[in-house]
C-alpha cells in the first residue's frame, strides 16, 4: 500500500518536473463555459440563435456583407467552389504547401487541382509559377495565407481577374489581419476561416464562409443544412405558436445540400473567443517577438517566414534548419513538441497523379519545423525552447 502510494507520488513528481510543452493549445476559460451553460439551460444546442449571433459578430468584425458559420473550414472551402457551379474537369490553382483540405475541396467538386510552387522567401504561392501553371481550363485560384503571413494579394488579385479566375482565400491561418488596408478574406470573391482547435480562435471544430457579394452566398443556408432553407429554431417555435397561417411545416428541397452547419455549443465558444480575439492576437505577437529575439543570433536557422508580428497575426511559428530531423529528436528528449507544416501535397499518394513540379518547395520542405505556439505559452517556456535550440545548433 505504502509502496504503491510512494511510487505514484514519485511518478507524479517526475511528471511535473518534466512538464512537456504542447505544440498548439486552445485558450478556454470560465467565460466560454458560462456561455455553453446558457445553451444547456435553454436546451437548444443545435443550429440555433447563437449561430446567428456569432455570424453577425463575425461579419461586423471582418466587415463583410454575408457570413455563414459551418462545422469546418473544409466545409467552407468545399461550398465556396460549389457556388460557382464549375463544369467538372475544370482546374483550380492551389499551393502545394497547405493542409490537405485546400486541395480536397477541389476534388469534392469534381475539379482538378493544379499544385503551385512556393516563393522561397514567404513560402506562399509563387507568382511566376502561377504564370507557368495557368492554362485555359483554370477557373479558380485558392491562395493560402500560409502561417498567417499575407500572400501578395495586390499582385495575385489583378493577375487572377485578368484571367477571369474566381478567387477563394483560404484564411485558416489568419483571423483577418489587415493587409494593405483591407482584411484578409475580403480580397477575393470568398474567404474561408477555420475555428478548429489549433487555430487563432476556436469553436472546437468550426469554420466561416464570408463574402461581400451577398448573391454569391444566397443558397448557403440550404447548402449547409441538407438542402432545406428554413430557420430551424424559429420554425420549432412556430410548431406551438398561435398563428394558424404560419405554415411552419412547409419546406422545399431544391438542391442537394450537406450537413455542414455549426451548432449552438460551438457558437457559444465562438462568441466568447471572438470577444477575446484582440487579447489573443496581442499575446501571439508578443510570443513571436520573444522567439525572434531569443533566436536571432542562433546559427543554422532562419525564421519560417518573414514574420511581421507588429502588423499581422500568425497561426504557425517555426524555423527552417537543415538539421531539422536531429533537432526534432533533441527537442523531443527535452519534452518540447514540434511539427512539420506541411508535407508537400503534390508528392502525396492521393495527389501525385496531378503531376506538378514544385522545385522551390522541394528544396525547402525538409527544413520546415513548427515550434510550440499558443496564447498560454509562457515567456519561460519560450526561453527554455530557444535555449535548447541554440545549444543544439551552435554545437552541431
Ligand atoms: C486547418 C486548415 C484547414 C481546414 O480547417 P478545418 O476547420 O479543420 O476544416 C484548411 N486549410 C488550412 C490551410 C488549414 O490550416
Amino acid at each position: 500500500m505504502l509502496l504503491q502510494f510512494l511510487n505514484g507520488l514519485i511518478n507524479k513528481l517526475n511528471f511535473t518536473s518534466k512538464k512537456s510543452i504542447r505544440l498548439f493549445k486552445p485558450s478556454l476559460g470560465k467565460r466560454e463555459l458560462k456561455e455553453v451553460r446558457k445553451s444547456f439551460k435553454d436546451s437548444w444546442i443545435g443550429l440555433g440563435p447563437k449561430v446567428k449571433i456569432f455570424e453577425n459578430m463575425w461579419s461586423d468584425y471582418l466587415g463583410c456583407k454575408s457570413a455563414y458559420a459551418l462545422n469546418s473550414a473544409t466545409a467552407a472551402l468545399h461550398l465556396s467552389l460549389s457556388v460557382f457551379k464549375f463544369k467538372p474537369g475544370k482546374k483550380v490553382l492551389v499551393p502545394s504547401l497547405t493542409f490537405s483540405s485546400t486541395a480536397s475541396a477541389v476534388l469534392y467538386n469534381n475539379l482538378i487541382p493544379v499544385f503551385v510552387d512556393c516563393d522561397i522567401n514567404t513560402l506562399s504561392m509563387d507568382i511566376d509559377d502561377l504564370d507557368r501553371k495557368f492554362d485555359e481550363d483554370c477557373v479558380a485560384i485558392i491562395p493560402v495565407h500560409y502561417s498567417g503571413h499575407p500572400c501578395k494579394m495586390e499582385s495575385i488579385v489583378p493577375w487572377a481577374r485578368s484571367r477571369k479566375l474566381k478567387i477563394i482565400e483560404d484564411c485558416a491561418h489568419t483571423a483577418g489581419s489587415i493587409y494593405k488596408g483591407k482584411r484578409l478574406g475580403l480580397w477575393g470573391d470568398i474567404g474561408c476561416f477555420s475555428f478548429e482547435e489549433k487555430k487563432l480562435l476556436t469553436t472546437g471544430d468550426g469554420g466561416m464562409i464570408c463574402s461581400n457579394d451577398k448573391d454569391l452566398l444566397k443558397n448557403l443556408p440550404s447548402m449547409r443544412w441538407v438542402g432545406i432553407d428554413k430557420d430551424t429554431w424559429k420554425s420549432a417555435k412556430s410548431y406551438v405558436d398561435n398563428v394558424n397561417t404560419s405554415m411552419h411545416w412547409y419546406y422545399e428541397i431544391n438542391q442537394l445540400g450537406y450537413k455542414y452547419n455549426m451548432n449552438d455549443l460551438s457558437a457559444s465558444l465562438g462568441i466568447i473567443q471572438l470577444e477575446r480575439l484582440n487579447y489573443f492576437l496581442k499575446k501571439r505577437s508578443q510570443i513571436i517577438k520573444r522567439y525572434l529575439n531569443k533566436l536571432k543570433n542562433c546559427p543554422h536557422l532562419i525564421p519560417l517566414v518573414p514574420y511581421e508580428p507588429d502588423i499581422y497575426s500568425y497561426q504557425i511559428f517555426g524555423i527552417r534548419t537543415k538539421y531539422r530531423d536531429e533537432l526534432i529528436k533533441y527537442l523531443k528528449k527535452n519534452r518540447v513538441a514540434t511539427g512539420c507544416h506541411y508535407s508537400p501535397l503534390h508528392l502525396q499518394p492521393l495527389f501525385k497523379q496531378y503531376k506538378s513540379s514544385c522545385p522551390n518547395l522541394e528544396s525547402q520542405a525538409d527544413l520546415l519545423l513548427t515550434l510550440p505556439f499558443h496564447v498560454d505559452l509562457s515567456f519561460r517556456d519560450i526561453d527554455f525552447i530557444s535555449k535548447k535550440i541554440y545549444k543544439f545548433l551552435s554545437t552541431i
